[in-house]
């Protein structure tokens, strides 16, 4: 059945001797090519490389559980009512008139990409993102979580104060029976405002503390019946834990520091190792340093998915597309001064210098691969400046205002200030990110990999990608690589990077836009 139902839910096929299907898996063959550049003292030589690689995607995308650690937060309510109200077509009044569920804001959900150009016309077919490999359809994901607040679903909605209120009405039944496990607090890490709404809290050791949350997982899935399950830090911004040789520096001393009860093992980190354990992929939507070099070495060992960090949404967002279009478009960026403010439980978390330090340093940190591939514009190691400023403002709730000066050098030393006012919904714009993430993490689950060697012969046994998602930058302010490996900052890269690696998988080649087939005689 699964077989039968994955196949009559895809949109295409793809008729090429590089690409079979089967009834569980579509597998692929593609050949990558790059550019090999050698120095040639003060020249280049570059030569074009190839790599061939067989894909393998399992076609049976199966149940599907996310479960989210801070379920009872704004972003936690926002995208449980989201969900269901998209999966039940709900209609609400507002001022404005009736609005309908949907999933705008999700790259996945939202967004299209090319197939390839209609034979006879030439026109360009554009498919939902969707549609690019078997995925999992967030109607059905079966949601889930922790949160150290004990409230029920339906009256932490009230309390984030993020919906129209005939949304809340219509989904208030379904998430009053929502409750929140208790979770792990460690008060140090989180700013001490938050102590007021810690009513439903672990006792016991850290240790205990990961096979809690160990049993919760496996409990969640046998109960629900899952073939699988996600976990996703949407909880408060912590602290950077502080990183100490023989603590959290290798996956053995992470693991001897749990059992010791090592005070700088974070809440989120304890998240992350017994997902790690279980097999579970864990993604971080918060800022602070959850993997620490011992998580990642443990997920290393273990090949577990892990991915991070801190939901790129709105301001940085912004800035990944403009500072990317502005250096390439040869100015000279000198200044970005980016100040915020919001009233919301997140801004209140972080109006804590601690908390406030994570925040800062994700989102200090996006701009440099952009600045640094531009050796026209900048000297090895100069940089912008760039400050950013997070004020609370209880008034304004969720509706988070951020105000960006862009200041540039243009021609013969004149100057261009380009100056932004963003207001929207902090959670609004987070929830599909949290969906986009879940979606994408679960089909990574389901894609693995062999490489020929250049005379043909396949040299290894399928495996899966690095632990470390990278793919999942697009979604992410401080996008977590494979060690050793560059961070891309550039959103228009990392939609590419995940658009052509799906692409790959069923065997077609990256779209270029080179559209030649429109520009020669
Ligand atoms: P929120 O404060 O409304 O929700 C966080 C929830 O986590 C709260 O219900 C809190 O009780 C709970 N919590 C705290 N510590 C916990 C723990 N150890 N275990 C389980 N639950 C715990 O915040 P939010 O607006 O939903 O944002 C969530 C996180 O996402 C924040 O860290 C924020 O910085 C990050 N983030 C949000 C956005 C956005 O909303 N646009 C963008 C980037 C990052």
């Amino acid at each position: 059945r699964g077989a039968n139902s994955a196949a009559s839910n895809e949109l295409f096929t793809v008729r090429s001797p590089n690409v079979i299907y089967t009834d569980d898996a579509i597998k692929s063959t593609y050949t990558y090519r790059t550019t090999k550049v050698t120095k040639a003292g003060n020249k280049y030589v570059a030569e074009p490389l190839e790599t061939v690689y067989d894909f393998n995607v399992q076609r049976k995308v199966g149940k599907v559980g996310l479960m989210l650690v801070g379920w009872g937060g704004n972003n936690g309510t926002t995208v449980t009512a989201g969900i269901i109200a998209n999966r039940d077509g709900l209609t609400w009044e507002t001022r404005e008139g009736p609005r309908c569920a949907n999933y705008y804001g999700s790259v996945i959900m939202g967004s299209t990409i090319k197939l390839g150009n209609e034979a006879e016309t030439g026109k360009e077919i554009h498919i939902p993102f969707h549609d690019i490999l078997p995925m999992v359809h967030p109607n059905d994901l079966v949601l889930g979580g922790w949160d150290i607040s004990g409230m029920n679903l339906a009256d932490a909605m009230d309390r984030a104060a993020v919906l129209e209120p005939d949304l809340k009405r219509q989904v208030k039944k379904e998430m009053q029976n929502m409750v929140p496990l208790p979770s792990v607090y460690y008060p140090d890490f989180i700013a001490a405002n938050q102590e007021d709404r810690a009513d439903n809290i672990l006792k016991g050791t850290k240790e205990e503390h990961v096979e809690k949350i160990r049993s919760d997982i496996r409990n969640f899935k046998a109960e629900k019946n899952l073939d699988k399950i996600i976990v996703l830090w949407t909880a408060n911004t912590e602290r950077y834990a502080e990183i100490i040789p023989g603590v959290n520096d290798t996956a053995q001393n992470l693991l001897a520091a749990i059992k010791a009860g090592h005070d700088e093992v974070a809440p989120s980190t304890i998240f992350a190792i017994a997902c790690i354990q279980e097999g579970v992929p864990f993604i971080n939507g918060s800022p602070q340093n959850t993997f620490v070099p011992g998580a990642i070495e443990l997920a290393e060992q273990r090949k577990s998915f892990i991915g991070g960090d801190d939901f790129k949404s709105g301001q940085t967002k912004m800035k990944s597309a403009l500072v990317d279009f502005l250096v390439n478009a040869g100015i000279k960026l000198t200044s970005i001064a980016s100040y915020n403010h919001l009233g919301n439980n997140d801004g209140r978390n972080l109006s804590e210098q601690k908390t406030f330090r994570s925040k800062e340093i994700s989102k200090s940190n996006v701009v440099d691969d952009m600045v640094e591939a531009n050796s026209v514009l900048y000297k090895k190691g100069e940089h912008p400046d760039h400050t950013v400023v997070i004020k609370y403002m209880p008034a304004v709730g969720d509706s988070k205002r951020a105000l960006d000066e862009y200041y540039g050098e243009i021609f013969l030393g004149g100057h261009q200030t380009i100056s932004m006012s963003n207001v929207c919904e902090d959670s609004l714009l987070a929830s599909p990110l949290i969906i986009d993430l879940a979606l994408i993490a679960e089909l990574m689950t389901r894609i693995t990999w062999k490489s020929h060697a250049s005379n043909g012969v396949v040299t290894k046994d399928y495996r899966g990608f690095h632990s470390v998602l990278s793919i999942l930058s697009y979604m992410l302010k401080a996008p977590c690589t494979p060690p050793g490996a560059p961070v891309i900052n550039s959103l228009a890269k990392q939609r590419a990077a995940m658009s052509n690696i799906f692409r790959a998988c069923v065997g077609l080649d990256p779209e270029s836009d080179m559209t030649l087939e429109h520009k020669l005689f």
